[in-house]
């Protein structure tokens, strides 16, 4: 018996439904770098949909903490444990998992050199690597700056949000929080402004004289109206939301004088500093070619084949796919249409016919208020970019509408328990 049919029997995969698919299909290696949003969804979906593909899933950390529902721990909404994930299933539904870097992609080999010296093959190669920080981009923060004002942005083992969290556990009452929020584009676009009604969540209980000053590089940002009009209502007085063109982008920082230091060189002093630097796609898929020079990847938006380097598809926050946003729930429909586009030209067929990405982005701004933002996307004509389906998406409808709020929260809880289902079975 082949090592694939041996592994598809032992994952409880009925005989004689896969037996025919054995007979067609070659025996194949799928590797993917990164196991977040887009690398964990594309081994799950690949073992489940593709029984003949030999998958290996390379990612460094043994659990892997989730940013969504990270903002929620800030508010005491949710602990470290709820929001963390082991491989364990993915590896008993045959994926091999590769504890490791990936620091090197050979294209014309196809092979992958990992930290600890051993090298990896692959038919086809699919890099999900999320995101890197821009360090330096503001002026001093480096990454030793981030244990002052840490950005939270790419949770590691969640030690980033754990330090956020025991910072304003010693806040003082009447103390200030400043955040820096990024330029577009970057990852998660309601991110910062959740966090801000999170921070406010926990200031409202424990410290109602604090205050949040909130620096931004951009004057509008997504579901706008819905987060000030919840602001205004649970959180009065306490947020200031400072545009860029109130002065709001900030330019330097000195972590050891704890100051943001705006465009036009206003000081501002903040006991807590929660600094989101800008970003690009994660290291290896720059040290690999596949950014172009925007420091993001360049796909065909049908197959997710990078369009510098054959081979290599790329998903998640590594890509150029606007007006899709950088978002957990993009990153696994994306590793979907990848995995099917792979399975296609691995057999030699025609890539799958163009697909409908969809994306909702839900936000927390209390307990049990959550709002969100929907759209629908396709690929252009030319398979150089993506659009959104006219009158298709939308956000939350404005106004005084508890129960829709609350029934929201209650969404956004199982959409993440479905969504990391879906990613780590
Ligand atoms: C505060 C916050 C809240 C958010 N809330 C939401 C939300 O509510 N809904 C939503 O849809 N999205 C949300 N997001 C966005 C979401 O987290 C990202 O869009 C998603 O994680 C992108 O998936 P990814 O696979 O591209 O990257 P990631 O999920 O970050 O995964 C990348 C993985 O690659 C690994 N990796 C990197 N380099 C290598 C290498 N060289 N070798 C091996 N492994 C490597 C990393 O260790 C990491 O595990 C939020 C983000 C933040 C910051």
């Amino acid at each position: 018996m082949s090592r694939i049919t041996r592994r598809a029997l032992g994952a409880g995969i009925p005989a004689l439904l896969t037996a025919p698919a054995f007979a067609q299909a070659p025996a194949a290696r799928l590797v993917i770098i990164g196991g977040g949003f887009g690398g964990a969804s594309a081994a799950n979906f690949a073992r489940r949909q593709y029984p003949w593909l030999d998958v290996t899933l390379i990612e460094p950390k043994t659990r892997f903490v989730t940013c969504p529902y990270g903002n929620l721990l800030l508010a005491g909404l949710r602990d470290l444990n709820s929001i963390s994930f082991g491989y364990e299933r993915l590896a008993a539904r045959g994926a091999r998992v590769i504890h490791d870097w990936a620091d090197a992609i050979d294209p014309t080999a196809r092979t992958v050199r990992l930290r600890g010296g051993a090298s990896v093959a692959y038919d086809r190669l699919i890099v999900s690597p999320g995101i890197a920080l821009r360090y330096g981009a503001i002026e001093g923060y480096d990454q030793a700056a981030e244990a002052i004002f840490p950005h939270a942005w790419v949770p590691g083992e969640g030690q980033q949000t754990l330090l956020l969290r025991r910072q304003l556990e010693a806040l003082p009452d009447g103390g200030v929080v400043g955040l820096a929020i990024p330029d577009n584009p970057f990852r998660c676009p309601p991110g910062p402004y959740e966090r801000i009604s999170m921070i406010a969540s926990y200031l409202k209980r424990h410290k109602p004289r604090a205050k949040i000053l909130a620096f931004d590089t951009k004057n509008a940002f997504s579901k706008q109206g819905l987060f000030q009009d919840a602001w205004n209502a649970l959180y009065p007085g306490m947020i200031d939301w400072i545009p860029a063109n109130r002065d709001g982008r900030i330019l330097r920082v000195d972590p050891a004088a704890r100051v943001f230091e705006s465009e036009f060189g206003v000081r501002h002093r903040v006991d807590v500093g929660n600094v989101i630097p800008p970003q690009s796609a994660g290291g290896i898929a720059i040290s690999a070619g596949l950014a172009n020079e925007s420091g993001w990847v360049p796909v065909d938006s049908l197959t997710f084949e990078s369009r510098r380097v054959p081979g290599i598809h790329v998903i998640g926050d590594a890509t150029i796919a606007p007006p899709m946003p950088k978002s957990g729930y993009v990153a696994n429909s994306t590793a979907k249409q990848a995995v099917a586009a792979i399975a296609a030209l691995l057999r030699g067929e025609a890539p799958p016919p163009a697909p409908v990405y969809f994306n909702t982005c839900y936000s927390h701004v209390g307990a049990e208020y959550g709002i969100s933002i929907v759209g629908v996307f396709r690929p252009n004509a030319e398979r150089t970019g993506f659009v959104e389906t006219p009158n298709s998406g939308g956000v939350s409808p404005r106004g005084d509408l508890p129960e829709q709020r609350r029934l929201e929260a209650l969404y956004a809880d199982a959409w993440y328990g479905s969504i990391t289902a879906d990613m780590f079975g």
